[in-house]
């Protein structure tokens, strides 16, 4: 194993590219995060990605555990969701009228997963939890949210709202351009704490709508909570007319059909979906029993509409890509690999004695700079530690390894990772660890 740190990849090109998006883009880019702000170097441009595996503009290759941010659980050009798309293509685009694609992708959903009744498909995973909220206020008739320090539920209004300072306040807002009458209406609270929820329901009696959580926090850190606090949430939510929201953008359709709901062993009130089934195509859905959802409109007063709202495309790669993940040992196989995977680090790690946690969950892991191997609230997160995460990106690049350019940012490996793959960045990890912890 090497432990001197290789030389930098050439990124050329990519420079080229992003002066130009900067022309172009706030800050070269459509989305913050692609900026590459808490890592070294300018932003790679991708150029195409074949399986587990991604070529960027000057031609490096790399192994993928960003997967798009979690879509891409069968890999990139699966040939099957490619076959779908295609054959959709010469029928048509668009048409903002009913498909037969859209009974089909629900069928595959509703089928093989009891937490909903009812579904309706959007184009984000924002439209997807923007709509929940909606949803949650007009069926209750009450207006205030609880979200979670630590969580992230996309960028409509109402969530863009952080903690303030006590137990238990009305949020801030995290964006400029939130009014503060929006934030005033969203109150954020700590995970992992049981005390907060009480006071939450004691200090705003008959006024919330809906708790609303990740399946598992997964944007900042993998914060994974205990079965026993979740279901305290569920029986607290249900005991103040409240709803329970789960968020299951990154975790549906990831640690199965069910998704958290299921390894939570709970039954929430509205669910959200994305990433996943889209096939990697943009779309949202959110989901319910009959009658929440028979608050919807045309059916109910909470108006929620779409142009390209369950696109025949889009449909047909999601209705591809569920179709795989239902067969038989799926989930099962992909979760033995990554079991295998992270603990082969953990060993590696308790060998060195590094100063470094992995969670994991299903085929989702978190490399946590930390020596507490149970980080379940975002205050628990070290900042300076996102310094050797950094360090470790680099090394990573350099090695033919992606991963997600932020230390808060979780892995995800796909069924298309190959055990050579899984290998070659086995070694690339542990060479990088012994630069970062050297
Ligand atoms: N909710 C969760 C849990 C997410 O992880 C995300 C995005 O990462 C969103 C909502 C927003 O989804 P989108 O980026 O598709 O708008």
């Amino acid at each position: 194993i090497m432990t001197t740190s290789t030389s930098d990849i050439s990124r050329k090109k990519s420079a080229e590219l992003f002066e130009k998006a900067k022309a172009y883009f706030p800050g070269g880019v459509n989305s913050p995060v692609r900026a590459f702000k808490s890592v070294y170097g300018t932003p790679l441009f991708i150029e195409r990605g074949d399986k587990a595996h991604l070529w960027d503009a000057d031609g490096n290759e790399f192994i993928d555990y960003c997967c798009s941010w979690g879509p891409l659980i069968l890999g990139h050009n699966n040939e099957e969701i490619r076959e779908a798309v295609q054959a959709q293509l010469g029928k048509g685009l668009s048409f903002g009228a009913p498909t037969a694609l859209e009974n089909q992708l629900a069928e595959l959903i509703l089928n093989n997963n009891k937490k909903i009744e009812k579904i309706r498909f959007v184009s984000s995973g924002t439209e997807a939890v923007m709509s929940a909220i909606r949803l949650a206020r007009g069926y209750t008739k009450r207006d205030k949210i609880v979200k979670f320090e630590g969580c992230y539920h996309g960028h409509s209004d109402s969530l863009l709202v952080k903690a303030g300072s006590g137990l238990v306040t009305f949020g801030e807002t995290s964006s400029a351009g939130v009014p503060q009458a929006f934030a005033d209406e969203t109150i954020v609270i700590a995970l992992n704490d049981k005390k907060a929820l009480e006071q939450v329901f004691a200090d705003f009696p008959g006024q919330i709508a809906a708790v609303i959580i990740e399946g598992v926090p997964a944007n900042n850190g993998l914060l994974i909570q205990d079965k026993d606090y979740i279901h305290f949430l569920r029986d607290i939510t249900k005991t103040n007319g409240s709803l329970l929201i789960f968020d299951e953008v990154i975790t549906g359709f990831r640690l199965g059909f069910e998704g958290a709901s299921k390894y939570y062993d709970i039954q929430p009130d509205i669910l959200t979906y994305g990433k996943i089934i889209g096939g990697g195509m943009p779309v949202g859905a959110y989901g319910a029993s009959h009658e929440i959802m028979g608050s919807i409109s045309p059916d109910g007063a909470v108006y929620q509409a779409g142009t390209l709202s369950g696109n025949p495309v889009a449909m047909a790669a999601g209705i591809a890509a569920l179709s795989i993940l239902a067969r038989p040992g799926f989930y099962e196989g992909l979760e033995k690999t990554t079991q295998a995977f992270v603990e082969e680090l953990r060993a590696y790690i308790a060998e060195k004695n590094y100063e470094l946690n992995i969670s994991t969950i299903g085929s989702i892991f978190w490399f946590a700079f930390s020596s507490n191997a149970n980080i379940q609230r975002a205050d628990e997160i070290d900042p300076t530690s996102m310094e050797k995460y950094k360090v470790m990106h680099r090394e990573l690049l350099n090695r033919g390894i992606y991963f997600g350019p932020s230390g808060y940012e979780v892995g995800f490996i796909s069924a298309a990772h190959t055990e050579e793959d899984l290998k070659t960045t086995l070694t690339a990890i542990k060479a990088a660890l012994d630069l970062v912890f050297q």
